[in-house]
């Protein structure tokens, strides 16, 4: 992707932004479908729909999707509201029933990114077709396993293509049920910026109540839309019970939502950013100065441990340099765990520099 990038990306999903995609996690029944399909379309929030047909449950005997009937209950919601209709596909067979059924937009799941024979099975169906297709990213936080999932779908042909964020599964549990590992992401958007981003703040939220703050940094990171799950009622959902909301409660969301540019053509605010943008380079400047003179007095310790057959490590000298760093930059207000990340980085290339030294034998001439 990074040598072939998509073409038509921008905008293919309207002007609209953000561009929000909602439904149930799952069609269960024709009346859900449609009752839920008709309140989200009445909320005017809302444009296009989505509901899961194929549902990829972790144990088997979970409710694994209508099938077909519940496919032909998402043609009839798209009739009865004009809305464009969306599901997930992973195998050649749902794109095919998906096309015959008129679905107007496709998604790859999470489950299935992380496969290359699924995913070079499902663009061999779409060889041809022109639908937008959107892939969400591998429950791994593999970038270029996103990248390649996207490029197999693009070298098929496809124009209109999306990356959905839903968050990474870890086996560490924190307050998401996916870790929205943000600078994947942002890592994206940077190798391929004509491409367009979604977020899925249901998946990485696992409940409701965090809804909203994810989608608020989704757009604060500016992406293009966001894919929220929603229910007529929600806690006797089939699947995905908790994280689902009810389309009062979505339309609330949005409501909600600040929806901030890019950039602004305000003289004022651009000299403004401009003066602070210069005191950011400067500082940088200054802390690329300070960490090469660092690394320069890293060298000559490490050739005076080298001379004194000292080894370079000293488990003592780091935990203090840890500790001291640490309660400084507290005490100016800096986040712990970035001050412990910025240190190690430190550390580590400070060891890379003395082992260089330790290895480089000392000819005398
Ligand atoms: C879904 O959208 O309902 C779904 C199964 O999502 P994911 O592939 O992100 O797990
Ligand atoms: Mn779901």
């Amino acid at each position: 992707m990074t040598d072939n990038q998509p073409q038509t990306i921008a905008g293919t999903f309207g002007a609209t932004r953000p561009f929000i995609i909602s439904g149930p996690c799952s069609a269960e029944t024709e009346n859900q479908m449609l009752t839920t399909a008709k309140l989200l379309a009445a909320t005017g929030k809302v444009h296009a729909l989505r509901a899961g047909i194929w549902k990829p449950r972790t144990r088997p005997g979970q409710f694994e999707g209508a099938g077909q009937e519940g496919l032909n209950w998402l043609a009839q919601a798209k009739n009865e509201t004009g809305l464009p209709i969306s599901t997930e596909v992973a195998t050649a067979a749902h794109v095919e029933a998906c096309l015959k059924a008129g679905v107007d937009i496709l998604w790859i799941g999470a489950r299935t990114t992380v496969n290359p024979f699924s995913v070079q099975e499902i663009a061999d169906a779409l060889k041809g077709v022109d639908i937008p297709v959107m892939v969400k990213n591998p429950v791994n936080p593999d970038i270029d396993l996103w990248i390649g999932a996207l490029e197999r779908v693009e070298r098929a042909g496809i124009k209109r293509l999306a990356a959905i964020h839903r968050g990474f599964s870890s086996f560490e549990k924190g307050p998401f049920r996916n870790a929205p590992m943000w600078d994947l992401a942002i890592e994206l958007k940077t190798r391929v910026p004509a491409l367009e981003l979604f977020c899925d703040p249901s998946h990485i939220s696992g409940n409701r109540e965090l809804i909203a703050m994810v989608a608020q940094k989704a757009l604060d990171l500016d992406m293009s839309g966001l894919m929220i799950e929603s229910h007529l009622n929600p806690d006797a959902a089939w699947s995905d019970a908790k994280q689902q909301v009810t389309p009062a409660a979505l339309a609330n969301i949005v409501d909600g939502l600040v929806v901030r540019t890019v950039t602004s053509a305000d003289k004022k605010f651009k000299d403004t950013l401009g003066i602070l943008r210069e005191q950011i380079d400067h500082i940088d400047d200054e802390i690329m100065q300070k960490m090469a003179n660092r690394m320069k007095i890293s060298k000559q310790i490490g050739q005076y441990k080298k001379d004194n057959h000292v080894t370079i490590l000293q488990v003592s000298r780091w935990e203090e340099i840890i500790q001291t760093r640490v309660a400084l930059g507290k005490a100016m207000g800096l986040d712990e765990e970035f001050m412990k990340d910025l240190l190690r980085l430190i550390h580590h290339e400070s060891i890379q520099v003395q082992t260089s030294v330790m290895n480089q034998s000392d000819v005398k001439v």
